[in-house]
């Protein structure tokens, strides 16, 4: 049987302290670990801190230093967590620091970097923690925060900059989610494209390689698990282009999600959106070379502050030309706290209402077009409903996420369970969905 990963904890300050140790504890005795006495014998290292007099902050202090002398790996948290800044200034290799009363925070640190390693003879809770989605495909969080500052959005302002997880922490759970029944990844983040800028690329190790945590090699590695992968949150930046390699290969799902919003070149540097190059297009162009089955699934505000009808009449126009799959709108609305409101330009609601209504339609035309491609072809499809009474699956294929996409209707669909993956082959179309039968082999 694999051995139980260690953990080392000292425990400085006030009963507070104490009890958020044992809260900790607790939690981590549950999902597997167990701790050590010593240094020597665990395989990572938590500190709890205490902050309260400038004497117990040397004390805090000192005991990272001796952590770090005897073990190496260390883990930072506690009430001298909230100064980040100084922990680092003296201990720059902490692995991670988080403030008092964040067990979430500091069993995640230590997932990411101790993975557990399930035993279900012992553990109490699932292998996959406990999801909120289908046994059949899960959410797999790669980054918390953003580095843009566009100009509608309070998300970096909530959340902070990008906090990338290693890539070991982020790929243990995606193999602890497909043994435990998984078959389908969605990655998500706020930029997914930009992960790992914040940590430099470092790698972590996993199952013995060092893993850098970049956006393609995730890509690669997460794909090698065998699952579907599929990116969401991804801006065109140029090194996308080695991903859409991937895609082609067959190791990620050809779907794309990048979040464009517009098009215009005028609206995006108003709103100071990421990878906001005229070049876009051609960028798509080149991608659909590499992989002519890509999907691309996109979101668009209309009505932003500024945006002349010329500048709607462009994004209408790239929308057919860059042929995107999936398209949603939104119309404008001011967030609280966003510097787009001191924006002049106002669109009435009017015109608000007539263009979303326009790019709903030309997103509708787009969509059947795209769709009718693939009527006549044999494709993989994975269950997300059965309806026995009607012999009828729901599904989706490799180009439709959950929730937002189109689905793909099963007649004759006997036999089939909620979470299989079944050939089938395309009979028909509408503007949203594909209509489709079992294979026949
Ligand atoms: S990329 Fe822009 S819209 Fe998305 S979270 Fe970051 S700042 Fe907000």
């Amino acid at each position: 049987m694999t051995q139980a990963p260690k953990i080392g904890l000292v425990s400085l300050g006030c009963p507070k302290a104490l009890v958020d140790s044992e809260r900790i504890m607790t939690t981590l005795r549950a999902q597997g670990y167990s701790f050590s006495r010593d240094y020597a014998g665990a395989d990572i290292v938590l500190v709890n801190t205490c902050g309260f007099l400038d004497s117990a902050k040397q004390e805090s202090l000192e005991a990272i230093g001796e952590a770090l002398n005897e073990n190496g790996k260390v883990i930072v948290t506690g009430c001298l967590g909230v100064e980040e800044g100084l922990i680092r200034e003296t201990h720059p290799s902490v692995l991670a620091i988080t403030g008092p009363h964040q067990y979430e925070d500091v069993v995640s640190a230590v997932h990411d970097h101790l993975p557990p390693v399930p035993n279900k003879f012992v553990d109490l809770v699932p292998e996959s923690g406990l999801k909120l989605t289908p046994r059949h495909y899960a959410y797999l969080k790669i980054s918390e925060g953003c580095n843009n500052r566009c100009s509608f959005c309070i998300i970096p302002q909530i959340r902070g900059d990008l906090v990338s997880r290693p890539a070991a922490g982020i790929l243990g759970e995606a193999e602890g989610l497909i043994r435990s029944g998984v078959k389908e990844l969605l990655v998500i983040s706020q930029d997914t494209s930009a992960y790992g800028v914040d940590i430099k690329y470092a790698s972590s190790k996993y199952r013995g390689r060092e893993v850098k945590a970049k956006f393609y090699d995730l890509a690669k590695e997460l794909g090698d698990l065998g699952a579907w992968v599929r990116l969401h949150y991804v801006y065109p930046y140029p090194h996308v282009d080695q991903v859409i390699e991937l895609m082609a290969e067959g190791l990620v799902l050809p779907y794309l999600d990048i979040p464009f919003q517009h098009a215009s070149p005028n609206v995006l540097k108003s709103m100071r959106r990421p990878a906001n190059q005229e070049k876009t297009l051609d960028r798509i162009k080149k991608w659909r070379d590499i992989c002519p089955d890509l999907t691309i699934r996109s979101n668009f505000i209309v009505g932003y502050p500024g945006e002349t009808e010329e500048d709607f009449e462009f994004l209408l126009d790239w929308l057919e030309e860059a042929e995107i799959d999936r398209a949603g709108c939104f119309k404008y609305e001011p967030v609280t706290g966003a510097p787009a409101n001191e924006l002049a330009g106002i669109v009435p609601d009017e015109v608000m209402d007539e263009r979303f209504a326009q790019l709903m339609e030309v997103a509708q035309n787009v969509s059947y077009h795209q769709l009718a491609k693939k009527v006549g072809r044999t494709i993989e499809v994975i269950v997300d409903d059965v309806q026995p009474e009607a012999n009828r699956a729901i599904a989706r294929s490799k180009w439709d996420a959950p929730e937002i996409d189109g689905q793909v209707i099963v007649d004759n669909a006997t036999n089939i369970k909620i979470g299989d993956i079944v050939t089938v082959t395309v009979t028909d179309n509408d503007e949203y969905d594909l209509f489709a039968e079992p294979a026949t082999h």
